[in-house]
């Protein structure tokens, strides 16, 4: 086995294993554990969404498809946009991917080689460090400050953290872990920087439906606001979450209309193509989804203001009450290594959490949960975590 591993190139051999994937194989072990670290709700895709998938399959629509997604889900796309985000949007514009990681890494693929940078704002997903360094290129890191119960990001510093090899700013807003949301302001800021600089707007807005503005705004800040289609901008995004279908692994990238055929080439070379009986459903989940949104994102609220309300009388716990997205990233006094806490908390209480550790720099001394889940799991886990730091914390 050593043989084989070191015929490996270094990337695949020594890339680490997300932590919250750890932390799922360690508890999927563990009876009767109630698991919050994964991103996704438990809920099935609804009906409405899943037969057109299911008839398309069955009818036959079982062949190789278009790298750039049918032209049915890109219109659709378009639509859905031009309805969201109040001006006209081109198909165009749009290509389908196998899931929003796939679009990320088509983005990665697109625009760095060897040694190159992209800047992004920690906590992060973990999975923009993989991605980046599973094809040699390096994530350069800007921690975001806590204090005062809040996540703030110092422009100045992630801008100071652009050199030559740049190529682009990373930018997750609504964020996964933190729920850290950009103003428009920032997004403008940004904007300003990468067109001055000549890099790439590297946008990740998968979460931008779910924003918990106090102004009964429907999304988040988006870039789509302030930028034209065919600047630099490349932005990922998912029909995993708002629609609640996190395993078909159908997403899509946002990109000027020139990049088609570099987009080809890589999904080509990749998954080449997403099956087009899966797309039929996404364009169902596109043109009536919204009322089912809607409800989603007001479950979700809830879910978090239940959640805060559970734990905000633990002493020893920070967090600030998240803007967006649906995690709960909260600190603990006296943490260490969030990675032990997390098998201990799967073993004493049989609750699943993620350990910060593995969202990079100002991580660790975190846990991560995902309160998108229905009632009665919620409240069995978040008693049985209140209990345990009332034992042990
Ligand atoms: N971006 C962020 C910030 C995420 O949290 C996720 C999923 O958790 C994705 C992208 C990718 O979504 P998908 O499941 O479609 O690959």
């Amino acid at each position: 086995d050593e043989k084989l591993l070191a015929a490996l190139t270094p990337q695949a051999r020594n890339e680490p294993d997300s932590g919250i994937v750890k932390a799922a194989m360690y508890g999927f072990t563990v009876p009767g554990i109630i698991p919050l670290w994964s991103g996704e709700g438990n809920q099935p895709t609804p009906e409405a969404f899943a037969r057109p998938a299911a008839e398309a399959l069955l009818n036959g629509e079982t062949f190789y498809t278009w790298q750039r997604g049918i032209p049915e889900l890109r219109d659709a796309l378009a639509r859905y946009h031009t309805r969201n985000f109040g001006r006209s949007f081109e198909p165009e514009n749009f290509f389908v991917t196998s899931g929003g990681m796939h679009a990320i890494q088509t983005i990665v693929q697109m625009i760095t080689s060897d040694g190159d940078e992209i800047v992004l704002p920690t906590p992060a997903w973990p999975n923009y460090a993989g991605a980046l360094r599973i094809s040699g290129a390096k994530p350069v890191e800007v921690p975001m400050n806590f204090a005062n119960g809040k996540w703030t990001l110092d422009l100045d510093r992630l801008f100071d953290a652009v050199t030559e090899r740049t190529r682009a700013i990373a930018l997750n807003s609504p964020s996964n872990p933190v729920g850290w949301t950009a103003t428009r302001d920032e997004l403008v800021a940004v904007r300003d920087f990468c067109r001055r600089r000549g890099i790439w707007i590297f946008a990740d807005e998968v979460y931008t439906r779910f924003y918990y503005g106090d102004n009964g705004e429907t999304r988040a800040p988006s870039f789509l606001d302030i930028c034209e289609d065919e600047e630099q901008l490349l932005l990922a995004n998912t029909f995993s979450k708002n629609w609640a279908m996190t395993g078909w692994r159908v997403g899509w990238l946002q990109a000027p209309k020139a990049l088609g055929p570099a987009i080809e080439r890589i999904v080509q070379v990749s998954s080449s193509g997403t099956p087009a009986f899966l797309q039929r459903g996404c364009v169902a989940a596109l043109d009536h989804g919204d009322a089912f949104i809607e409800r989603q994102v007001l479950m979700a609220r809830h879910r978090r203001d239940l959640t805060v309300l559970m734990l905000k009388e633990l002493p020893g716990l920070q967090f600030e009450v998240p803007q967006g997205a649906f995690y709960l990233f909260f600190g603990i006094d006296g943490m260490t290594d969030s990675a032990a806490t997390v098998r201990r908390l799967i073993d004493e209480a049989k609750v699943g959490f993620a350990p910060g550790s593995t969202f990079g720099a100002g991580g660790e001394g975190h846990l991560r949960m995902c309160y998108l889940k229905d009632l009665g799991p919620l409240e069995e886990a978040l008693g049985r975590f209140v209990d345990w730091m009332r034992r042990h914390g």
